[in-house]
């Protein structure tokens, strides 16, 4: 899960990135309009945080541009302006939802959940290779009925490999899986969490072969 935060204050910026993160998910981080449409023209994201007061100007400015080129994305608008009049002029502009700060962390989440789940997913929850079973709602995978249990970069870059089973994945789409932006990156990062998923998936009836400096492909054995 990708999530775009456009959010100008240091102390909300940290305090969400790290609420995020707990919950599986990659935040790239803007803290102005004009950088947020720089992301946006750039990678594409599974949600955005939107707050309102920004240096270069109102967050919601952002909306109509968005839907104006086909960007679908779901959009949470994040404000200290609380009252009825913003929330209908948020979503007449385009936005899914509103959210008055202060808020819950766990109100946010749900909100988020919420929004993700609408539209239907565009892939079936379960994919299958060999035999291992991915949940992808519900982040759980399992090697005949047994859950393996897998650390959060280990499963991304396990289900980025599974959604294209058979083919080559490039190496740049799975760090772009894997990590945000502005993590800090080692650069044998990702295969180190290859060589791990190897070893984890040995009686999976699969095997992710890799091509230096390519990519990697997970195949199935059986
Ligand atoms: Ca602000």
């Amino acid at each position: 899960m990708r999530i775009l935060l456009v959010e100008d204050e240091p102390e909300m910026v940290s305090a969400l990135r790290a609420a995020l993160k707990r919950h599986d998910m990659v935040v790239d981080h803007a803290g102005t309009l004009l950088e947020a449409e720089g992301f946006i023209a750039v990678d594409s994201y599974d949600a955005i945080l939107l707050d309102r007061q920004l240096p270069d100007g109102d967050g919601l400015s952002l909306v109509p541009r968005l839907r104006s080129t086909k960007n679908t994305t779901p959009v949470l608008v994040l404000t200290a302006k609380g009252d009825t009049a913003d929330k209908v002029d948020g979503l007449d502009m385009g936005a899914d939802d509103y959210l008055a700060k202060p808020f819950a962390f766990e109100e946010l989440l749900a909100r988020l959940r919420a929004l993700l789940r609408r539209p239907a997913p565009l892939q079936s929850q379960f994919i299958r290779a060999g035999h291992l079973v991915l949940d992808v709602g519900h982040r759980e995978a399992s090697i005949r009925a047994e859950p393996l249990s897998l650390p959060r970069r280990e499963l991304l870059v396990l289900e980025a490999l599974m959604r294209r089973t058979g083919r080559m994945v490039q190496r740049e789409a799975l760090m772009e899986a894997v990590f945000g932006l502005d993590d800090e990156i080692q650069s044998n990062a990702l295969d180190t969490h290859v060589s791990r998923l190897r070893r984890k998936l040995a009686d999976a009836g699969v095997t992710i072969n890799g091509i230096r400096g390519v990519g990697y492909l997970l195949r199935e054995t059986t």
